[in-house]
């Protein structure tokens, strides 16, 4: 498989030993060094298996560059997140590419403030990787520290914002698919600080992955077995960087992935309304769940950053993207599968109800998302103009890719459709939603049958 290095709002990521190589390593170590001018830098890694040696040339780049590391070795993308924040560092790298096959990998950059760099930070950021860069003599090359407390940093901001008392009660029994991820080890400590009884499945750590990397349903089969077998309350899957994720029901049904979001939203607005900011693509359950609470919701493009820079701007309550990513400031402005755990176990705790009970109160709709692939970006325009004439009597939303919501047509009215090229895979993404699942099939199949033809 060959693909180009692709750069965006969500990082850089490559195929190593193609365009993921010793010489991008060093050239991201030095470029970072100048965008933070110096200082602490937090480095982070999951577990594949060529995430230690990219680790190592990065840190040697980020010290000879002028920089003090402070690795903090393999961790969820959140965690580095929250220990930049923690440690007053100047910024952080997460060395994963995520969801991506193995053969991947692949850095997200953090600023000071514990959020990846924003679209125009991320473009300086470009810019400097490009640039000339003059190294520190043999006394301004920075030190490298090691910190082994960031677990349990994590799991006590989720637990101080959760009633664990509550959850403990319960003594919820718990599968949990790591995907043998970076996920593996914190996890099961939050879930027994919980009082849950943990049935580990793929949390062995060693990065290669058991199943397909996305928690979506057809990669959660194991865990549906497992959940059947051992009579779980819930299972939860993670994809390898932690940041996202997935539930299964008490009868071994994966929810969907964007069901996290909606639980999460339904539970915390319960408890104190507030402002919500979702991505584009995410379900209208979660419009239909602010509805109930007389909150706002606003649509942001898709990527972890927006959302988040857009929930700081209006001191959102609750915020995240329907890919299994709950976003809640009072941990942190980042996607967090920990918090999102904590808060699904308060809900059940505090509902006195099953996983199929709770999703059973939510809003109901179907999405279906599929993908094309393509070289490159694709020439988008004369596409979505057509569409924009054909569909000019709905509502149509153009900040990133096209969003068609049909509140008029015959037979699409109530769903929609999102156009978009991926930011991390050289693909084109169609998503659409629907009443129910042969609504949203109807609505995909045109869009994916008309992007089929143009390709
Ligand atoms: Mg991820």
């Amino acid at each position: 498989m060959s693909a180009p290095l692709m750069k965006s709002v969500s990082g850089i990521r490559g195929i190593v030993g193609e365009t993921m190589t010793p010489e991008l390593v060093t050239a991201v170590g030095r470029a970072f060094a100048a965008f933070v001018k110096g200082g602490t830098v937090v480095v982070g890694r999951d577990s594949r298996r060529t995430g230690g040696a990219i680790s190592l040339g990065l840190q040697s780049a980020l010290m000879l560059a002028g920089c003090d590391v402070v690795d903090i070795g393999i961790v969820p993308t959140p965690t580095v997140q929250l220990v930049v924040e923690e440690l007053g560092a100047k910024g952080g790298i997460v060395i994963s590419a995520s969801h991506n096959p193995i053969e991947w990998n692949a850095f997200k950059l953090v600023g000071p403030s514990g959020l990846f760099l924003n679209e125009k930070e991320i473009a300086k950021f470009f810019a400097l990787l490009e640039a000339d860069f003059r190294y520190p003599r043999w006394s301004g090359t920075g030190s490298l520290t090691r910190y082994d407390d960031s677990h349990m940093l994590h799991i006590k901001k989720v637990c101080d914002v959760i009633d664990v008392k509550a959850v403990k009660k319960r003594k919820f029994k718990v599968v949990l698919d790591s995907v043998n991820g970076a996920g593996a080890v914190i996890t099961p400590r939050l879930l027994e600080e919980l009082g849950c009884t943990v049935v580990p499945l793929n949390c062995d750590c060693t990065g290669t992955f058991p199943r397909g990397a996305e928690p979506v349903p057809e990669n959660l089969t194991m865990l549906s077995e497992k959940v059947r077998e051992v009579k779980a309350d819930i299972g939860f899957a993670q994809d390898p960087d932690a940041d996202r994720l997935a539930i299964v029901d008490e009868t071994g049904r994966p929810i969907g992935e964007e069901y996290t979001i909606a639980l999460v939203t339904e539970h915390l607005l319960s408890k104190q309304p507030g402002r919500v900011v979702i991505n584009l693509s995410t379900t209208k359950a979660v419009e239909a769940i602010a509805s109930r609470y007389g909150a706002k919701v606003k649509r942001t493009k898709v990527g972890e950053i927006n959302v988040a820079d857009e929930m700081r701007k209006r001191r959102a309550r609750i915020g995240g993207e329907g890919n299994g990513g709950v976003i809640s400031p009072e941990v942190h402005l980042g996607r967090d599968s920990l918090a999102g755990i904590g808060y699904v176990l308060e809900m059940l705790a505090a509902r006195k109800a099953t996983v199929s009970a709770a999703v059973a109160s939510l809003p109901q709709y179907t999405m279906k998302k599929g993908k094309v692939p393509v070289a490159g970006k694709p020439d988008t325009s004369a596409l979505f103009d057509a569409l924009r004439q054909e569909f000019k009597n709905e509502t149509i939303t153009d900040i990133d890719g096209l969003r068609i919501d049909f509140i008029r047509h015959e037979k699409f009215r109530d769903g929609w459709v999102h156009l978009r090229s991926s930011n991390t895979e050289p693909v084109f993404r169609i998503i659409t939603e629907g009443r129910d699942s042969a609504h949203a099939a109807q609505i995909y199949s045109y869009f994916a049958g008309m992007i089929g033809k143009k390709k």
